[in-house]
Protein backbone atom coordinates (compact mmCIF):
# COMPACT_ATOMS: atom_id res chain seq x y z
CA UNK A 1 0.00 0.00 0.00
CA UNK A 2 1.45 3.60 -0.88
CA UNK A 3 0.32 6.22 -0.25
CA UNK A 4 -0.12 9.15 -3.37
CA UNK A 5 -0.72 12.54 -4.44
CA UNK A 6 -2.34 13.06 -8.02
CA UNK A 7 -0.14 16.00 -10.21
CA UNK A 8 -3.26 18.46 -9.10
CA UNK A 9 -2.32 17.66 -5.61
CA UNK A 10 -5.29 15.40 -4.76
CA UNK A 11 -3.93 12.87 -2.30
CA UNK A 12 -4.80 8.98 -3.12
CA UNK A 13 -3.73 5.57 -2.23
CA UNK A 14 -3.06 2.65 -4.01
CA UNK A 15 -3.33 -0.95 -3.63
CA UNK A 16 -1.36 -3.66 -5.33
CA UNK A 17 1.32 -2.97 -8.69
CA UNK A 18 -1.03 -2.77 -11.48
CA UNK A 19 0.41 -1.08 -14.58
CA UNK A 20 -1.67 2.43 -14.91
CA UNK A 21 -3.37 1.02 -17.98
CA UNK A 22 -4.94 -1.84 -16.03
CA UNK A 23 -6.00 -0.16 -13.38
CA UNK A 24 -7.77 1.98 -15.27
CA UNK A 25 -9.24 -0.73 -17.30
CA UNK A 26 -9.80 -2.71 -14.06
CA UNK A 27 -12.41 0.40 -12.97
CA UNK A 28 -14.35 0.35 -16.52
CA UNK A 29 -14.35 -3.00 -16.09
CA UNK A 30 -16.30 -3.25 -12.49
CA UNK A 31 -18.35 0.08 -13.77
CA UNK A 32 -19.49 -1.62 -16.76
CA UNK A 33 -20.41 -4.72 -14.63
CA UNK A 34 -22.64 -2.59 -12.25
CA UNK A 35 -24.94 -0.36 -15.61
CA UNK A 36 -27.86 -2.64 -15.16
CA UNK A 37 -31.10 -1.76 -16.54
CA UNK A 38 -31.81 0.49 -12.76
CA UNK A 39 -28.85 2.30 -12.80
CA UNK A 40 -28.96 3.24 -16.73
CA UNK A 41 -32.51 4.51 -15.93
CA UNK A 42 -30.91 6.60 -12.80
CA UNK A 43 -28.05 7.99 -14.75
CA UNK A 44 -29.86 8.77 -17.54
CA UNK A 45 -32.90 10.61 -15.47
CA UNK A 46 -30.70 13.34 -13.98
CA UNK A 47 -32.24 16.92 -15.41
CA UNK A 48 -28.80 18.73 -13.06
CA UNK A 49 -31.50 20.52 -11.42
CA UNK A 50 -29.15 20.69 -7.97
CA UNK A 51 -31.31 19.48 -5.47
CA UNK A 52 -29.17 16.88 -3.94
CA UNK A 53 -26.47 19.35 -3.01
CA UNK A 54 -28.47 20.89 -0.13
CA UNK A 55 -29.42 17.15 1.19
CA UNK A 56 -25.92 16.41 1.68
CA UNK A 57 -24.02 17.45 4.55
CA UNK A 58 -20.58 17.53 3.29
CA UNK A 59 -21.51 19.91 0.76
CA UNK A 60 -23.70 21.86 3.13
CA UNK A 61 -20.93 22.17 5.73
CA UNK A 62 -18.21 22.98 3.59
CA UNK A 63 -19.60 24.87 0.96
CA UNK A 64 -17.20 23.42 -0.92
CA UNK A 65 -19.14 22.59 -4.77
CA UNK A 66 -16.83 18.66 -5.11
CA UNK A 67 -19.05 17.59 -2.49
CA UNK A 68 -22.76 17.99 -4.29
CA UNK A 69 -23.76 14.58 -4.65
CA UNK A 70 -23.78 15.03 -8.39
CA UNK A 71 -20.37 16.00 -8.58
CA UNK A 72 -19.42 12.56 -6.63
CA UNK A 73 -21.34 10.33 -9.41
CA UNK A 74 -19.45 12.41 -12.35
CA UNK A 75 -16.82 9.78 -13.49
CA UNK A 76 -18.64 7.08 -12.96
CA UNK A 77 -21.78 9.24 -15.70
CA UNK A 78 -19.37 9.70 -17.37
CA UNK A 79 -18.28 5.96 -17.90
CA UNK A 80 -21.81 4.76 -18.35
CA UNK A 81 -22.44 7.83 -21.70
CA UNK A 82 -18.87 6.41 -22.86
CA UNK A 83 -19.11 2.48 -22.82
CA UNK A 84 -22.84 1.55 -21.86
CA UNK A 85 -25.66 3.90 -22.85
CA UNK A 86 -27.90 4.35 -26.16
CA UNK A 87 -25.27 6.58 -27.66
CA UNK A 88 -21.98 5.13 -26.32
CA UNK A 89 -20.51 3.92 -29.94
CA UNK A 90 -21.78 7.78 -31.29
CA UNK A 91 -20.04 9.35 -28.50
CA UNK A 92 -17.02 7.03 -28.24
CA UNK A 93 -16.76 7.46 -32.46
CA UNK A 94 -17.24 11.59 -32.58
CA UNK A 95 -15.09 11.84 -29.11
CA UNK A 96 -18.08 13.67 -27.73
CA UNK A 97 -17.38 11.80 -24.23
CA UNK A 98 -13.91 11.24 -23.61
CA UNK A 99 -12.54 8.23 -21.82
CA UNK A 100 -12.30 8.54 -17.68
CA UNK A 101 -8.25 9.15 -16.78
CA UNK A 102 -6.82 7.06 -14.28
CA UNK A 103 -6.09 10.71 -12.40
CA UNK A 104 -9.09 11.64 -12.59
CA UNK A 105 -10.02 8.01 -10.50
CA UNK A 106 -7.20 9.05 -8.28
CA UNK A 107 -8.87 12.27 -7.77
CA UNK A 108 -12.58 10.79 -7.03
CA UNK A 109 -11.40 8.28 -4.66
CA UNK A 110 -11.71 10.77 -1.91
CA UNK A 111 -14.97 12.20 -3.26
CA UNK A 112 -16.68 8.42 -3.16
CA UNK A 113 -15.10 7.48 -0.13
CA UNK A 114 -14.10 10.49 2.51
CA UNK A 115 -16.97 12.53 1.55
CA UNK A 116 -19.58 10.04 1.22
CA UNK A 117 -21.84 8.30 4.43
CA UNK A 118 -24.07 6.36 1.43
CA UNK A 119 -26.66 8.11 3.57
CA UNK A 120 -29.15 8.30 1.22
CA UNK A 121 -30.34 11.86 1.95
CA UNK A 122 -29.71 13.13 -1.80
CA UNK A 123 -31.66 10.20 -2.67
CA UNK A 124 -34.40 11.27 -0.93
CA UNK A 125 -34.34 14.44 -1.80
CA UNK A 126 -34.00 14.30 -5.80
CA UNK A 127 -37.49 14.76 -7.77
CA UNK A 128 -36.43 12.09 -10.03
CA UNK A 129 -35.88 9.79 -7.52
CA UNK A 130 -31.82 8.92 -8.88
CA UNK A 131 -30.96 6.86 -5.70
CA UNK A 132 -27.84 8.59 -5.92
CA UNK A 133 -25.89 6.78 -2.58
CA UNK A 134 -26.86 3.48 -3.94
CA UNK A 135 -24.94 4.66 -7.49
CA UNK A 136 -21.96 6.07 -5.16
CA UNK A 137 -22.15 2.07 -3.78
CA UNK A 138 -21.85 0.71 -6.95
CA UNK A 139 -19.44 3.08 -8.15
CA UNK A 140 -17.50 1.87 -5.30
CA UNK A 141 -17.37 -1.62 -6.78
CA UNK A 142 -15.37 -0.59 -9.32
CA UNK A 143 -12.88 0.91 -7.54
CA UNK A 144 -12.08 -1.83 -5.43
CA UNK A 145 -11.47 -3.68 -8.23
CA UNK A 146 -8.82 -1.54 -9.54
CA UNK A 147 -7.21 -0.65 -6.29
CA UNK A 148 -8.15 2.49 -5.43
CA UNK A 149 -9.31 2.89 -2.15
CA UNK A 150 -8.03 4.42 1.36
CA UNK A 151 -5.28 2.54 2.86
CA UNK A 152 -7.42 1.81 6.45
CA UNK A 153 -10.40 0.53 4.82
CA UNK A 154 -8.63 -2.16 2.18
CA UNK A 155 -6.71 -2.76 5.42
CA UNK A 156 -9.75 -3.57 7.34
CA UNK A 157 -10.90 -5.87 4.45
CA UNK A 158 -7.77 -8.13 4.42
CA UNK A 159 -8.22 -8.05 8.34
CA UNK A 160 -11.92 -9.36 7.82
CA UNK A 161 -10.96 -11.86 5.08
CA UNK A 162 -8.10 -13.49 7.58
CA UNK A 163 -10.41 -13.78 10.75
CA UNK A 164 -13.82 -13.44 10.03
CA UNK A 165 -13.90 -9.77 11.63
CA UNK A 166 -12.03 -6.79 11.60
CA UNK A 167 -12.06 -7.00 15.31
CA UNK A 168 -10.87 -10.08 16.28
CA UNK A 169 -10.18 -13.71 15.14
CA UNK A 170 -12.69 -16.13 15.43
CA UNK A 171 -10.82 -18.65 17.58
CA UNK A 172 -10.79 -15.97 20.32
CA UNK A 173 -14.73 -14.89 19.48
CA UNK A 174 -16.11 -17.39 22.57
CA UNK A 175 -13.53 -16.22 25.33
CA UNK A 176 -13.58 -12.57 24.78
CA UNK A 177 -17.33 -13.00 25.63
CA UNK A 178 -16.62 -15.42 28.10
CA UNK A 179 -14.84 -12.81 29.89
CA UNK A 180 -16.99 -9.80 29.09
CA UNK A 181 -19.79 -12.06 30.87
CA UNK A 182 -17.64 -12.90 33.97
CA UNK A 183 -16.64 -9.42 34.32
CA UNK A 184 -19.90 -8.29 34.33
CA UNK A 185 -21.93 -10.79 36.28
CA UNK A 186 -23.91 -12.21 33.54
CA UNK A 187 -24.43 -15.21 31.64
CA UNK A 188 -23.33 -15.13 28.23
CA UNK A 189 -24.48 -18.27 26.22
CA UNK A 190 -22.08 -19.02 23.23
CA UNK A 191 -21.49 -21.71 20.64
CA UNK A 192 -24.63 -23.52 21.80
CA UNK A 193 -25.66 -26.20 19.27
CA UNK A 194 -29.50 -25.37 18.65
CA UNK A 195 -30.92 -21.84 19.72
CA UNK A 196 -34.31 -19.69 18.73
CA UNK A 197 -31.96 -16.05 18.20
CA UNK A 198 -28.75 -16.01 17.30
CA UNK A 199 -27.55 -13.16 18.44
CA UNK A 200 -24.60 -11.10 16.54
CA UNK A 201 -22.16 -8.31 17.39
CA UNK A 202 -20.52 -4.84 15.69
CA UNK A 203 -16.64 -4.54 15.78
CA UNK A 204 -16.81 -2.21 18.82
CA UNK A 205 -18.60 -4.48 21.24
CA UNK A 206 -15.53 -6.27 20.82
CA UNK A 207 -13.16 -3.64 21.59
CA UNK A 208 -14.24 -0.51 23.32
CA UNK A 209 -17.60 -1.14 24.20
CA UNK A 210 -18.07 -4.66 25.44
CA UNK A 211 -20.98 -3.59 28.10
CA UNK A 212 -23.04 -3.69 25.21
CA UNK A 213 -22.06 -7.75 24.63
CA UNK A 214 -23.23 -8.46 29.01
CA UNK A 215 -26.58 -5.64 28.05
CA UNK A 216 -27.50 -7.85 25.15
CA UNK A 217 -27.00 -11.17 27.60
CA UNK A 218 -28.99 -9.53 30.37
CA UNK A 219 -32.17 -8.85 28.24
CA UNK A 220 -32.10 -12.20 26.30
CA UNK A 221 -32.01 -13.77 29.97
CA UNK A 222 -34.31 -11.51 31.29
CA UNK A 223 -36.55 -12.27 28.78
CA UNK A 224 -36.33 -15.96 28.92
CA UNK A 225 -35.20 -16.36 25.66
CA UNK A 226 -33.39 -19.19 23.80
CA UNK A 227 -30.60 -17.78 22.54
CA UNK A 228 -26.69 -17.76 21.69
CA UNK A 229 -23.41 -15.79 20.44
CA UNK A 230 -22.02 -18.37 18.14
CA UNK A 231 -18.08 -18.34 16.96
CA UNK A 232 -19.27 -19.36 13.66
CA UNK A 233 -21.32 -16.67 13.06
CA UNK A 234 -20.86 -13.39 15.35
CA UNK A 235 -19.54 -10.79 13.03
CA UNK A 236 -22.78 -8.12 11.76
CA UNK A 237 -20.41 -5.83 10.04
CA UNK A 238 -19.83 -5.72 6.75
CA UNK A 239 -16.71 -4.06 5.73
CA UNK A 240 -17.00 -5.37 2.29
CA UNK A 241 -20.40 -3.80 1.58
CA UNK A 242 -18.79 -0.44 2.36
CA UNK A 243 -15.17 -0.66 0.78
CA UNK A 244 -17.06 -2.08 -2.80
CA UNK A 245 -15.33 -5.59 -2.53
CA UNK A 246 -18.61 -7.96 -3.21
CA UNK A 247 -16.42 -11.15 -2.65
CA UNK A 248 -16.25 -10.37 0.99
CA UNK A 249 -19.86 -8.63 1.09
CA UNK A 250 -21.27 -12.32 0.57
CA UNK A 251 -18.72 -13.87 2.41
CA UNK A 252 -20.01 -12.17 5.76
CA UNK A 253 -23.21 -12.19 5.24
CA UNK A 254 -23.34 -15.73 4.24
CA UNK A 255 -21.39 -16.37 7.90
CA UNK A 256 -23.92 -15.46 9.79
CA UNK A 257 -27.36 -16.09 8.10
CA UNK A 258 -26.15 -19.63 7.30
CA UNK A 259 -24.53 -19.74 10.73
CA UNK A 260 -28.29 -19.06 12.25
CA UNK A 261 -30.11 -21.86 9.53
CA UNK A 262 -27.30 -24.76 11.34
CA UNK A 263 -28.53 -23.44 14.88
CA UNK A 264 -31.81 -23.66 13.54
CA UNK A 265 -32.87 -20.39 14.73
CA UNK A 266 -36.00 -18.58 13.71
CA UNK A 267 -34.51 -15.47 14.24
CA UNK A 268 -31.04 -13.36 13.18
CA UNK A 269 -31.03 -10.51 15.67
CA UNK A 270 -28.03 -7.69 14.22
CA UNK A 271 -26.17 -5.64 16.67
CA UNK A 272 -26.57 -1.55 16.78
CA UNK A 273 -24.78 -1.04 13.67
CA UNK A 274 -26.32 0.72 10.98
CA UNK A 275 -24.39 -0.73 7.99
CA UNK A 276 -24.78 -4.26 9.43
CA UNK A 277 -29.01 -4.08 8.72
CA UNK A 278 -28.02 -2.43 5.50
CA UNK A 279 -26.22 -5.59 4.11
CA UNK A 280 -28.17 -9.02 6.27
CA UNK A 281 -31.67 -7.30 6.04
CA UNK A 282 -31.61 -5.69 2.42
CA UNK A 283 -28.82 -6.97 0.24
CA UNK A 284 -28.12 -10.74 1.83
CA UNK A 285 -31.42 -12.03 -0.23
CA UNK A 286 -29.64 -12.11 -3.46
CA UNK A 287 -27.39 -14.69 -2.31
CA UNK A 288 -30.77 -16.96 -1.57
CA UNK A 289 -32.88 -17.13 -4.55
CA UNK A 290 -34.07 -13.64 -3.46
CA UNK A 291 -35.87 -14.83 -0.06
CA UNK A 292 -34.04 -15.17 3.40
CA UNK A 293 -33.78 -18.22 4.84
CA UNK A 294 -34.24 -16.65 8.42
CA UNK A 295 -35.51 -13.05 9.68
CA UNK A 296 -33.80 -10.71 10.65
CA UNK A 297 -34.01 -7.80 12.58
CA UNK A 298 -31.99 -4.99 14.41
CA UNK A 299 -31.51 -4.89 18.06
CA UNK A 300 -33.79 -2.21 18.33
CA UNK A 301 -36.79 -3.52 16.92
CA UNK A 302 -35.77 -6.58 18.78
CA UNK A 303 -35.95 -4.63 21.80
CA UNK A 304 -39.36 -3.03 20.73
CA UNK A 305 -40.63 -6.58 20.33
CA UNK A 306 -39.88 -7.41 23.73
CA UNK A 307 -40.90 -4.10 25.71
CA UNK A 308 -44.45 -4.50 23.71
CA UNK A 309 -44.91 -8.10 24.40
CA UNK A 310 -43.92 -7.63 27.92
CA UNK A 311 -41.40 -10.42 27.96
CA UNK A 312 -39.16 -7.14 29.58
CA UNK A 313 -40.57 -4.69 31.75
CA UNK A 314 -38.16 -1.41 32.10
CA UNK A 315 -38.35 1.48 34.88
CA UNK A 316 -38.92 4.81 33.95
CA UNK A 317 -35.92 7.36 33.92
CA UNK A 318 -38.12 10.19 33.50
CA UNK A 319 -36.24 12.77 31.43
CA UNK A 320 -36.23 14.50 28.00
CA UNK A 321 -34.08 13.15 25.43
CA UNK A 322 -33.08 13.48 21.85
CA UNK A 323 -32.66 10.66 19.21
CA UNK A 324 -30.10 10.54 16.58
CA UNK A 325 -31.32 8.41 14.04
CA UNK A 326 -28.87 6.63 12.19
CA UNK A 327 -29.17 6.77 8.12
CA UNK A 328 -29.35 2.87 7.17
CA UNK A 329 -31.55 2.18 10.18
CA UNK A 330 -34.12 5.00 9.66
CA UNK A 331 -33.87 6.52 6.40
CA UNK A 332 -32.35 3.52 3.80
CA UNK A 333 -34.35 0.75 6.30
CA UNK A 334 -37.23 2.60 7.29
CA UNK A 335 -37.20 1.72 11.24
CA UNK A 336 -38.53 5.05 11.96
CA UNK A 337 -40.98 4.09 15.20
CA UNK A 338 -38.97 1.28 17.18
CA UNK A 339 -36.74 3.78 18.83
CA UNK A 340 -39.18 5.76 19.33
CA UNK A 341 -41.63 2.99 21.13
CA UNK A 342 -38.73 2.26 23.26
CA UNK A 343 -37.73 5.46 24.72
CA UNK A 344 -41.31 5.94 25.78
CA UNK A 345 -41.54 2.64 27.37
CA UNK A 346 -38.41 4.41 29.36
CA UNK A 347 -40.56 7.44 30.19
CA UNK A 348 -38.18 9.20 28.21
CA UNK A 349 -40.09 12.67 26.90
CA UNK A 350 -38.83 12.80 23.16
CA UNK A 351 -37.75 16.61 22.15
CA UNK A 352 -36.93 16.04 18.46
CA UNK A 353 -34.05 17.29 16.56
CA UNK A 354 -34.86 19.57 13.97
CA UNK A 355 -34.01 16.88 11.16
CA UNK A 356 -35.21 13.88 12.32
CA UNK A 357 -36.27 10.27 11.19
CA UNK A 358 -35.92 9.81 7.48
CA UNK A 359 -34.52 13.96 7.10
CA UNK A 360 -32.04 13.04 9.63
CA UNK A 361 -28.61 14.49 9.20
CA UNK A 362 -25.68 11.80 8.70
CA UNK A 363 -23.24 12.05 12.05
CA UNK A 364 -20.97 11.93 9.12
CA UNK A 365 -18.74 8.89 10.13
CA UNK A 366 -21.18 6.39 8.09
CA UNK A 367 -19.90 4.16 4.72
CA UNK A 368 -16.72 3.81 6.38
CA UNK A 369 -15.57 7.32 6.32
CA UNK A 370 -14.97 7.16 10.84
CA UNK A 371 -12.34 4.38 9.77
CA UNK A 372 -10.68 6.81 7.27
CA UNK A 373 -8.85 8.75 9.16
CA UNK A 374 -7.69 11.25 6.19
CA UNK A 375 -11.39 12.06 6.04
CA UNK A 376 -11.09 13.39 9.69
CA UNK A 377 -11.28 17.02 8.90
CA UNK A 378 -14.37 16.92 7.00
CA UNK A 379 -15.84 14.59 9.02
CA UNK A 380 -15.67 17.07 11.60
CA UNK A 381 -17.17 20.28 9.63
CA UNK A 382 -20.17 17.56 9.15
CA UNK A 383 -20.58 16.78 12.75
CA UNK A 384 -21.46 20.47 13.55
CA UNK A 385 -24.70 20.31 12.08
CA UNK A 386 -25.78 17.54 14.40
CA UNK A 387 -24.15 19.32 17.35
CA UNK A 388 -26.28 22.48 16.66
CA UNK A 389 -29.33 20.88 16.78
CA UNK A 390 -28.84 18.35 19.63
CA UNK A 391 -28.17 21.94 21.52
CA UNK A 392 -31.41 23.19 20.26
CA UNK A 393 -33.46 20.82 21.30
CA UNK A 394 -31.98 21.19 24.66
CA UNK A 395 -32.96 18.03 26.17
CA UNK A 396 -31.41 15.98 28.90
CA UNK A 397 -30.06 12.65 27.13
CA UNK A 398 -28.66 12.13 23.54
CA UNK A 399 -29.23 8.77 22.31
CA UNK A 400 -28.67 6.48 19.42
CA UNK A 401 -29.20 2.85 18.03
CA UNK A 402 -25.81 2.02 16.34
CA UNK A 403 -22.35 1.87 17.73
CA UNK A 404 -20.61 3.12 14.56
CA UNK A 405 -22.80 6.63 15.14
CA UNK A 406 -21.62 6.52 18.48
CA UNK A 407 -18.15 6.48 17.81
CA UNK A 408 -18.92 9.49 15.48
CA UNK A 409 -20.40 11.69 18.04
CA UNK A 410 -18.03 10.69 20.44
CA UNK A 411 -15.23 11.61 18.26
CA UNK A 412 -17.03 14.88 17.47
CA UNK A 413 -17.67 15.74 21.03
CA UNK A 414 -14.15 15.27 22.10
CA UNK A 415 -12.83 17.19 19.16
CA UNK A 416 -15.09 20.32 19.83
CA UNK A 417 -14.36 19.86 23.84
CA UNK A 418 -18.46 19.15 23.62
CA UNK A 419 -19.67 18.29 27.14
CA UNK A 420 -22.21 15.51 26.27
CA UNK A 421 -22.87 12.29 26.53
CA UNK A 422 -23.81 10.22 23.78
CA UNK A 423 -25.63 6.95 25.32
CA UNK A 424 -26.86 4.01 23.50
CA UNK A 425 -30.53 2.99 23.71
CA UNK A 426 -29.31 -1.27 24.31
CA UNK A 427 -27.32 -0.05 27.28
CA UNK A 428 -30.34 2.28 28.49
CA UNK A 429 -32.83 -0.52 28.52
CA UNK A 430 -30.31 -2.83 30.17
CA UNK A 431 -29.52 -0.23 32.55
CA UNK A 432 -32.78 0.33 33.57
CA UNK A 433 -34.72 -3.27 33.64
CA UNK A 434 -37.42 -3.53 36.41
CA UNK A 435 -37.60 -6.77 38.59
S1 LIG B 1 -25.26 9.64 0.16
FE1 LIG B 1 -25.15 11.20 1.81
S2 LIG B 1 -22.96 11.74 1.95
FE2 LIG B 1 -23.27 10.67 -0.03
S3 LIG B 1 -23.60 12.30 -1.48
FE3 LIG B 1 -25.63 11.65 -0.77
S4 LIG B 1 -26.12 13.05 0.95
FE4 LIG B 1 -23.90 13.22 0.55
S1 LIG C 1 -31.55 16.15 -7.45
FE1 LIG C 1 -31.60 14.39 -8.88
S2 LIG C 1 -32.10 15.31 -10.86
FE2 LIG C 1 -31.47 17.02 -9.54
S3 LIG C 1 -29.23 17.23 -9.89
FE3 LIG C 1 -29.45 15.84 -8.14
S4 LIG C 1 -29.45 13.77 -9.07
FE4 LIG C 1 -29.86 15.23 -10.74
Amino acid sequence: MTAKTTASGVPYDAQGDMADKDRRDAAMKGFVREFGAVAAAHLEACVRCGMCAEACHFYVATGEPAYTPINKLQPFEQAYHRHAGPFAPIYRLFGVVPSVTLEKLEEWERLIFDACTLCGRCTLACPMGIDIAELIKKARHGMFKAGLIPDRLQLMDRTARAWGSPATPADDFADIVREVGEEHGVDIKVDRERADYLVTVAPAELTEHTKALADAAKIFNKAGLDWTYHSEGFEASNIGYLNGDTELQEKMTRKIIDCAVKIGAHTLVLPECGHAYGAARWEAARWYNDKLPVRVIHMTEFLQEVVASGKIKVKPVGQTASFHDPCQLVRRGGVMNAPRDVMAALGLEMRELENNRALTWCCGGGGGVVSNTRADPIRYKAFELKKREVEAAGADRFVTACGQCRITLDLGAKHTKWDRKIENLLELVADNLAD
